[in-house]
């Protein structure tokens, strides 16, 4: 791919966890693909900022196309997970009543997830609804591990090359990077995160508007033995799903994250106001974090539709362009299932997937830090 103009069949915009499970996808089923990835890394976005669950779409809207696309990717997850060197602690999560009304909503969330056909159990001596599905990984060895086994499958990822347009040609899309280089491709995926709709509107399409819901976390090194082995879930209200409590793979403790909408795509500040808004309702939760300070500080931005979440289709100004956009707060989980749907529009388009393959073998990279650092880290480095 050193050439002025490359070629392929789909071009993927976008290396965050989405993008690298799309490229996943296709390259197992035959389809040349290429990822396009305007930073130097993979996953430095949303999918490197998150909480790092793998949720089991047991509070999910039954009915929504996110949590048809949870709950298949949580078939799809163990073959993919067995062939990837990515770390998962499989822990489950807790969510303890503490308000009055508490129990109602447990209740409720319990016959939720009945139907979305996921295992809860309400512990009978305190009430407490236990979600043993729920588990814990690396959100940056998850997504660098897809693309390094869609890589080994066939597939190509084109690190710090921005799209800066895409221009119609009577075959196809043409991808123009940063600095003149393009791609030819039959169909592009539009997986760009934040800036999902800036790339949309490259071919005319403005249907969809996304904007930055900032979540701030605090890490904790626990002291001695101590240890925290399950997820804890705030009972979620009408208005948030809350503060969480949650282990990490490399044995700290995060809590978070907040909830604050903003209107500027680069502010990965963490707010002075953050720790009053996270510690004491994590300490709450988890008495042992009383009187610890944080060891680091991060903020994700999630890439939130106004007015929209999951959108996934062709545009509807270009049909070759399939947005993969405002995939807000569960596209870590959904990941695998976003990518067999995505796979599933392409014969409409021109481009027959052949049948899934298994998981290439392919060890995720190491990153020198742990994945919570890495991006505030190099924002930090970059100031
Ligand atoms: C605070 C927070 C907590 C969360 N917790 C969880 C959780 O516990 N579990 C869960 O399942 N999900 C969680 N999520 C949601 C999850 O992180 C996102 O849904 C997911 O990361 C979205 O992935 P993405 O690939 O669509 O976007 P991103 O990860 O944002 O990736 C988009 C990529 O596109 C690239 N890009 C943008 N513009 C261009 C361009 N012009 N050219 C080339 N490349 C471009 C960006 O550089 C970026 O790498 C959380 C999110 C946040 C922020």
């Amino acid at each position: 791919m050193n050439d002025a103009t490359a070629t392929t069949r789909v071009a993927v915009i976008g290396g965050g966890v989405v993008g690298t499970a799309v490229l996943h996808a296709l390259a197992h089923r035959g389809v040349d693909a290429v990822l396009i990835e305007a930073c130097d890394e993979l996953a430095l976005a949303a999918s490197g900022t998150n909480s790092g669950i793998l949720h089991t779409g047991f509070d999910s809207t039954a009915g929504e196309l996110e949590t048809a696309l949870i709950l298949r990717a949580a078939e799809l997850r163990p073959a993919v997970l067995a062939a990837l060197d990515v770390p998962v602690l499989p822990v489950g999560a807790r969510l303890q009543p503490r308000a009055e009304g508490d129990d109602a909503v447990i209740a409720a969330l319990a016959e939720n997830a009945e139907r979305n056909g996921v295992d809860v159990e309400i512990r009978t001596t305190d009430g407490a609804l236990l979600v043993p599905g729920e588990s814990v990984t690396d959100p940056v060895a998850f997504s660098s591990a897809l693309a390094a086994s869609a890589v080994a499958a066939g597939g190509s990822v084109l690190l710090d090359s921005a799209v800066i347009g895409i221009d119609r040609r009577t075959d196809g899309l043409r991808v123009v990077l940063r600095g003149g280089r393009t791609i030819d491709a039959e169909v592009v995926v539009n997986a760009a995160g934040l800036h999902a709709d800036d790339i949309a509107a490259m071919v005319g399409d403005t249907s969809f508007e996304i904007f930055p819901r900032k979540g701030e976390f605090f890490v904790f090194e626990l002291p001695g033995a101590s240890r925290l082995d399950q997820i804890l879930l705030p009972v979620p209200t009408k208005r948030t799903k809350g503060v969480l409590v949650f282990p990490t793979v490399d044995g700290r403790v995060i809590a978070g994250p907040t909830a604050c909408d903003l209107v500027d795509k680069g502010d990965w500040s963490v707010r002075s106001e953050a720790a009053a808004e996270i510690l004491p309702k994590a300490i709450a939760q988890f008495a042992e974090l009383e009187g610890l300070e944080p060891v680091f500080s991060y903020a994700g931005l999630r890439p939130a539709g106004r007015g929209s979440n999951y959108v996934i289709g062709s545009s509807s100004a270009e049909p070759r362009l399939i947005n993969v956009a405002a995939i807000r707060s569960t596209g870590l989980t959904a990941s695998l299932g976003i990518a067999d749907h995505v796979a599933g529009l392409l014969p409409a388009l021109g481009v027959e997937p052949g049948e899934p393959r298994p998981t290439v073998e392919a060890g995720a990279p190491r990153t020198a830090t742990p994945w919570w650092q890495r991006t505030a880290g190099r924002l930090a480095a970059r100031a």
